[in-house]
């Protein structure tokens, strides 16, 4: 076969694919006491398979460099950040904690260039990827909404919060402060992913899923919006 010439898939495949953050279809890789389900968040993607629009779970970023689901590193850095956070040595507190950060943005790059990779052939094979649907109240993967790692922790501290709420949080005390303590930007793994992507002209379309919202209602509004595009 000439190198150019498209393969022809003779068989069901719709070709339509949305990309969506891992813990759409996974609650189990939340950050600890966030999770506001038990797995895949079933009234998002019903509705996709029933629309013949296949699933790509992009990986879970702070899985990969936060110390695994259970965050170990992260939360190794809350006691010392909440420790200094209303002290004079925050500065240089700060200061470490972005070397840290920095780390990571590395690997999210790192990361980027093999998923835009997978993208682009995709794309080259005829492919419709729709867009993606990003969990919005990350410092990972938020795309309108996300979280200062190291001024949530002063935050909650201000707000009065105890250290324990932050290393071992409880989904009550979550939900009742963590959409306060979202802010206006986009995560280091989005930021990087929309980069490459739009670079390339590869995928337009974003869709947020803000999980504090009604989930039913917030599912309703990402898949209306999705088959819209068509
Ligand atoms: S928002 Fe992103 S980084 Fe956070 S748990 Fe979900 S997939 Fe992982």
């Amino acid at each position: 076969m000439p190198k150019n010439q498209r393969v022809h898939f003779a068989d069901h495949r719709s070709r339509r694919v949305v990309y969506v953050s891992s813990c759409l279809l996974d609650q189990n890789r939340r950050y600890p006491g966030i999770a506001v389900g038990a797995g895949a968040l079933r009234d998002l993607f019903l509705p996709l398979a029933e629309n013949g629009i296949g699933v790509e779970q992009l990986p879970c970023l702070e899985c990969l460099g936060w110390g695994g689901v259970s965050r170990t590193s992260s939360l190794r850095f809350m006691p010392t950040i909440f420790r200094y956070a209303d002290s004079k040595l925050f500065p240089i507190v700060r200061g470490i904690v972005r070397i840290w950060l920095l780390r990571y943005r590395r690997l999210c790059k790192k990361v980027v260039k093999a998923i835009a990779i997978d993208m682009k052939n995709l794309v080259d094979n005829g492919y419709d990827i729709v867009g993606i649907i990003a969990m919005n109240d990350s410092p990972t993967c938020g795309v309108t909404k996300t979280i200062g790692i190291i001024d949530f922790v002063a935050k909650s501290k201000s707000m009065g919060l105890k250290l324990e709420d932050l290393t071992s949080p409880s989904f009550d005390k979550m939900k009742e402060v963590l959409p306060s303590l979202l802010v206006t930007g986009r995560g280091l793994f989005m930021t990087e992913l929309l980069f490459a992507l739009r670079r390339q002209a590869i995928v337009q379309r974003v869709f947020e899923f803000n999980p504090w919202n009604d989930i039913k209602t917030e599912a309703g509004r990402v898949v209306g919006e999705i088959l819209q595009t068509r």
